[in-house]
This record gives C-alpha cells, sequence and structure tokens, in this order.
C-alpha cells in the first residue's frame, strides 16, 4: 500500500536522494521534474511481460535502457559516449522514478510494439530535426499523451 499522505515528493527530495549520480544541479533539477510531471513511463507490454522505458523529455519522447545504459538524446551520444558526462538527464530520471516508485505505467499488448516504435520514432526524428534548427530555444507546449 501507499502512503498517500504525501504523494508528491519534493524536487528537494528527489534530488537529494541522487546527488550521488551527479553533481550537475539543472540536470537533477530537470531529471526531479520529469518523475513530478510523470515523464517517467514504465511500458508494460503483455502477455510476455517485457518491460521498456521512455522518458518524455523537452524535445519529445527518448528510449532509454538503464540496464545499458543507453538514452537516445544527444546529450547521451554527444557528451555521455564523448566521454564528458556519466549520464543525462532522462536516465537520471529513472533512478528517481525508480527509487521513489513514481513512474507512469503504461499497459501494451505485444502486438502494440510495432505502434510502439512508430511512435517513438517519429517522435526521435521530429526532436533531432527541432534541435537542428534551434538548440535550446523550446516552446513550452506539453503535448497531451
Ligand atoms: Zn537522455
Amino acid at each position: 500500500m501507499m502512503n498517500v499522505s504525501d504523494p508528491e515528493p519534493s524536487t528537494e527530495d528527489l534530488i537529494s536522494s541522487l546527488a550521488h549520480i551527479s553533481s550537475h544541479p539543472g540536470h537533477l533539477k530537470r531529471a526531479a521534474e520529469a518523475v513530478q510531471g510523470g515523464c517517467v513511463k514504465r511500458h508494460v507490454f503483455t502477455p510476455s511481460g517485457r518491460v521498456l522505458f521512455t522518458v518524455v523529455g523537452r524535445s519529445g519522447d527518448e528510449f532509454i535502457d538503464p540496464g545499458k545504459p543507453f538514452c537516445s538524446c544527444r546529450h547521451f551520444f554527444f557528451r555521455v559516449l564523448g566521454g564528458r558526462d556519466t549520464t543525462c538527464y532522462h536516465l537520471m530520471g529513472y533512478e528517481m522514478a525508480k527509487e521513489t516508485q513514481r513512474f507512469d505505467s503504461i499497459e501494451m499488448h505485444d502486438e502494440e510494439f510495432g505502434t510502439f516504435l512508430r511512435l517513438l520514432a517519429s517522435d526521435l526524428l521530429d526532436a533531432s530535426r527541432d534541435k537542428e534548427d534551434k538548440d535550446n530555444q523550446k516552446a513550452s507546449d506539453s503535448r497531451p499523451r
């Protein structure tokens, strides 16, 4: 059972719970906001029971594989794989969501995997196009899902 007296852990709580994995305050804050906004999605496929994770970020959905770890965002590709950072805020958001059990769970049928991939791919393509056009110039639309 969940303790519902305080269903929203504060940003500070989330940040302090993860302060050991990043010294980047901006990323920690962004990660905490993603968790609080229900942006860390846990896609549970049935009947296989396979689980995939995505994080709705500032430029659309990113696919994360916390086991590797891997994230489809540009920061991960350029900074983390380039050895200049240890992680990105999407993966941090996953860690926070895991510690606080704050995943937004979505049940999907195995047969919806193709749809899942298509939506994800179109988000990734849009995001990369968007990013190249206007880096860091984010409109404040949070799209309904
Ligand atoms: Zn990322």
